[in-house]
């Protein structure tokens, strides 16, 4: 898979178009927009001041919120060019055009090191259908083509993808960190290799599990889904916990595959179980844990993991030398329920010998919200399309890439 990157390109007064995922969250204060929160602006800032330094000519596009295919000034990327240009510390020149003669005119009179910022690419219907046109729209302004955005690099859109067919194309610094973390890493993974598993549904992850058996020495499974496989195999009665008849035979597989393939398969012994939740209004009723091994009496359902299962799980964590979490051990939303996945990042935070990889989603929010950002080998800053890399699906917006 071995993409070829901006190192290994001549970027010097050559002028850039770069794919970032600058789709940060807005808030409207006193009619104008303002940025929240400017993590992903963040991100992109080791490949920019790379091209910057290099003497390229950088012109940005990214997708922010979903406009529908139409301009709506709320959701404009205008607001994204000052935080940009504080950030980097120089000029950011921003595009009302994404494509055309005034972006073109614009793209054209950038000095070596200039920034400029196109308007939002959702703001046109083609972009999220790949169309040709938008994508050679887009291309006519450059004469390379970087991907740096991985969170959006699961879509074949015009920005993510379709622009690769008019340009050479390379990936970013960060699109490159989470392709070594999130896969060439774990082709050949330092052992024992530890795979965390959590989130609501069985069939939503059945297909990274399928294809982490096939690597993991261990796979601890967690959170909503945990219960089909409790009941399979702890024989016990898991009242109203999420739960579909039809996910049965899916974890029956995975089950059997772990079996034949020599994988430890990990699953909770014991619960914090409720008798009400509304995750709207983040409130639980009453709550109790269960003891090990014990069924969860009708009427009550399972909405973490309990002490025992993470004395179990941080026992395999502390042995690793890879760890890849995805998905959080309960409704970590909630308060109460937040324990087990917090005991969890802070048992992968604690083995510093291990590479420790959060793969996307939700673990991602719970590691933040524990503080423990910073004890992490690697966050990916992906979603889907952390999802689908471990899956070991193609993304479009990395096949599009040249190899190296
Ligand atoms: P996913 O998007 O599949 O990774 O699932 C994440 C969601 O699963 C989070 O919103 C959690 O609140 C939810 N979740 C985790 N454990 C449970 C559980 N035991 N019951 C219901 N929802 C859960």
């Amino acid at each position: 898979m071995p993409k070829k990157t901006i190192r290994d390109i001549e970027l010097s007064n050559k002028r850039v178009l770069v794919r970032v995922d600058f789709n940060v969250p807005l808030d409207e204060k006193d009619g104008q927009m303002v940025i929240t929160d400017s993590t992903r602006i963040q991100e992109t800032l080791p490949t920019l001041n790379y091209l910057i330094e290099k003497g390229a000519k950088v012109i940005l596009c990214s997708h922010l919120g979903r406009p529908k295919g139409q301009r709506d000034p709320k959701q404009s990327l205008a607001p994204v060019a000052p935080a940009l240009s504080s950030l980097l510390g120089r000029p950011v020149e921003f595009s009302d055009e994404t494509t055309g003669e005034v972006a073109k005119a614009k793209a054209l009179a950038l000095p070596p090191g200039g920034v400029l910022l196109l308007e939002n690419t959702r703001f046109f219907a083609g972009e999220e259908k790949n169309d040709a046109e938008l994508a050679k729209g887009l291309a006519d302004l450059a004469e390379i083509f970087v991907n740096d955005a991985f969170g959006s690099a699961h879509r074949a859109h015009s920005s993510t993808a379709g622009v690769a067919d008019y340009l050479p194309a390379v990936s970013g610094l960060l699109m490159e960190k989470e392709l070594t973390y999130l896969h060439d890493e774990l082709e050949n993974p330092e052992r024992p290799f530890v795979v965390i598993l959590g989130g609501a549904k069985v069939n939503d992850k059945i297909e990274v599990i399928n294809r982490l058996l096939e690597k993991a020495d261990t796979i601890i499974i967690g959170g909503g889904m945990a219960y089909t496989f409790r009941k399979l195999v702890q024989g016990i009665t898991i009242g109203k916990s999420l739960y579909k008849p039809e996910w049965e035979p899916i974890a029956q597989a995975a089950i059997d595959k772990a079996k034949k393939l020599g994988v430890n398969l990990l699953i909770p012994v014991d619960a914090m179980i409720t008798d009400a939740f509304d995750f709207d209004a983040k409130k639980l009723g009453n709550t109790k844990y269960t003891g090990v091994n014990e069924s969860i009496p009708e009427g009550w359902e399972g909405v973490d993991i309990g002490p025992e299962s993470v004395k179990l799980f941080a026992a395999e964590i502390a042995k690793a030398r890879t760890v890849i979490w995805n998905g959080p051990m309960g409704v970590f939303e909630i308060k109460e329920s937040s324990k087990g996945s917090f005991d969890v990042a802070a048992a992968i935070a604690e083995n510093s010998s291990a590479k420790t990889i959060i793969g996307g989603g939700d673990s991602v929010k719970a590691v933040k919200k524990a503080g423990l950002a910073d004890k992490m080998t690697f966050i990916s800053t992906g979603g889907g399309a952390s999802l689908e890399l471990l899956e070991g699906k193609i993304l479009p917006g990395v096949a599009c890439l040249q190899e190296k």
